[in-house]
């Protein structure tokens, strides 16, 4: 004889008396939940609380009216449906396949309590998941965004795990923040979602990688994008250009060049290339202070007429509006990109 599993239930906020409806996951702890906040969060939980729900959550697509048309379609093929099971302390039980860990976090952004933490890849993955199944728009735009932010360190874990399941737009922000790593470190990170896509899948990113790093030197070739006149950082973080005035590269009398721009520009805009042709991001080329330092070097040796503090002012602003026009365009590439 085979013992019944121990239930125990979930700690506050999801112990309260005034909840009217339990949802027992897999691991067999009980949420004492509410069902008027659970269902203005989901459409499914919603209609599983009003019609009998089918056995089997269908698929992860987005377009909730697809997924209900299949599960009415189900109920009218007359598949298998659950029946609410039982009671306790007169509440309808409702078994879920998600465990403890996962519905606690995605209740806890439905509920006006504290946010969970969501420092762990493997757990924003997981709930991810569910939250689209339950057609949660909240929690998916959370989770969808908390996802992004672990991407510019696991891009390719990311890029796998949203490929897997279809999810368009989170293998683009993937796909975009991988381009923050070169490639010999790409392909060396560890990524076990890795054995759920295919090879074409994988090629995908790594096209899109070399196209962006065979495009993206190319702006520093020909300028003719940039705004005349002469770049600064504005108080509000966006970059500014003062007309009827020449960038410290151009305006020089002491060290302009027979092409008449600075002797340190062109060495310069070398840099930068090289680095786009390895990483084509902005926030690579913004975390290169160094980049502009060496150019400050170059430019105190070569021009002590260009390295003045407005001179080195516009540069910064330069590579700042540089690194929002690579991004920009990264990004438009994916967006004409499919990667799932
Ligand atoms: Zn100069």
């Amino acid at each position: 004889m085979t013992s019944e599993p121990e239930i125990v239930d979930a700690d506050h906020p999801f112990n309260k008396p005034s909840a009217d409806l339990i949802l027992r996951t897999s691991d067999n702890v009980d949420f004492h939940v509410h069902k008027s906040i659970l269902s203005e969060a989901s459409p499914v939980f919603e209609t599983m609380l009003s019609l009998p729900q089918p056995r089997k959550p269908v698929g992860l697509a987005r377009s909730p009216s697809t997924k209900f048309a299949e599960q009415i379609q189900e109920l009218k093929n007359g598949r298998p449906v659950v029946k609410i099971p039982e009671l306790k302390n007169g509440r309808p039980v409702v078994k879920i396949p998600e465990t403890a860990a996962s519905l606690a976090m995605l209740l806890q952004i439905c509920y006006p309590y504290k946010d969970p933490d969501m420092s762990d890849l493997d757990d924003t993955m997981e709930v991810l998941v569910a939250a689209i199944k339950y057609e949660m728009d909240h929690p998916t735009t959370v989770l969808s965004q908390r996802l992004q932010a672990h991407a510019t360190t696991s891009p390719l874990r990311v890029y796998a795990f949203a490929v897997h399941r279809r999810l368009e737009e989170e293998a683009r922000f993937a796909a975009r923040a991988s381009l923050r790593f070169g490639l010999n470190t790409l392909i060396s990170q560890d990524a076990p979602e890795m054995f759920d896509i295919s090879g074409v899948d994988y090629q995908r990113l790594m096209r899109y990688v070399v196209r962006c790093q065979t495009e993206l030197p190319l702006i520093t070739k020909d300028l003719s994008w940039l705004p005349k006149g002469r770049p600064f950082e504005q108080e509000s973080g966006t970059v500014g250009w003062e007309t009827g005035r020449e960038p410290p590269w151009y305006g020089c009398g002491a060290c302009r060049g027979d092409f008449g721009v600075s002797a340190w520009w062109d060495p310069y805009l070398g840099w930068v290339r090289q680095r786009l042709a390895e990483r084509p991001s902005g926030a690579v080329l913004l975390g290169m202070p160094a980049l502009v330092d060496q150019a400050s070097r170059e430019m105190g040796l070569k021009c002590w007429e260009c390295r003045t503090v407005s001179g080195l002012g516009s540069l910064r602003a330069f590579t700042k509006y540089l690194a929002m026009e690579v991004d920009r365009r990264t990004a438009e590439i994916a967006a004409n990109t499919t990667f799932c």
